[in-house]
């Protein structure tokens, strides 16, 4: 697939806006009206097709599409009751928010391999400074 400038400009563009959807959901409050704009636009593009055969998926321009099955995913993440499993990372430098799809819900992180682990190391090392003091 080839991905130009403007499709990376519209992604970018999406995501932000996408953040302060989710973030205005999150909080109750009522969105920006130029991410709802924007957010909305972006969902009424043709999305990717389904396939048989070898190419699962298909679109005349598959960038875009892309785009738009992600913007439609998003409204009805906002509408829908899986808006309360939305979590912002507890990572205080990272700004990601995530689906918390565990069965506990008691997922911290955005990801284990990313946020989880460099907490862990944090924690870690704080204990074993706190250990060598003593
Ligand atoms: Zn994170």
């Amino acid at each position: 697939m080839r991905v130009t400038a403007r499709d990376l400009t519209d992604a970018r563009l999406l995501r932000e806006a996408l953040y302060g959807l989710v973030r205005a959901a999150m909080a109750g409050r009522e969105p920006d009206p130029a991410d709802v704009e924007r957010v909305n636009a972006v969902a009424a593009q043709p999305d990717l097709a389904p396939q048989l055969g070898p190419a699962r998926w298909t679109a005349r321009s598959p960038a875009r599409a892309a785009l738009a099955t992600v913007a439609r995913d998003a409204v009805l993440l906002v509408r829908g009751p899986l808006l309360e499993r939305v979590k912002e990372c507890e990572n205080p430098a990272c700004s990601l928010l995530f689906l918390d799809d565990s069965q506990a819900r008691r997922r911290r992180w955005c990801s284990m391999d990313r946020c989880g682990n460099l907490a862990k190391i944090a924690g870690y090392r704080s204990r074993s400074r706190a250990a060598s003091t003593r």
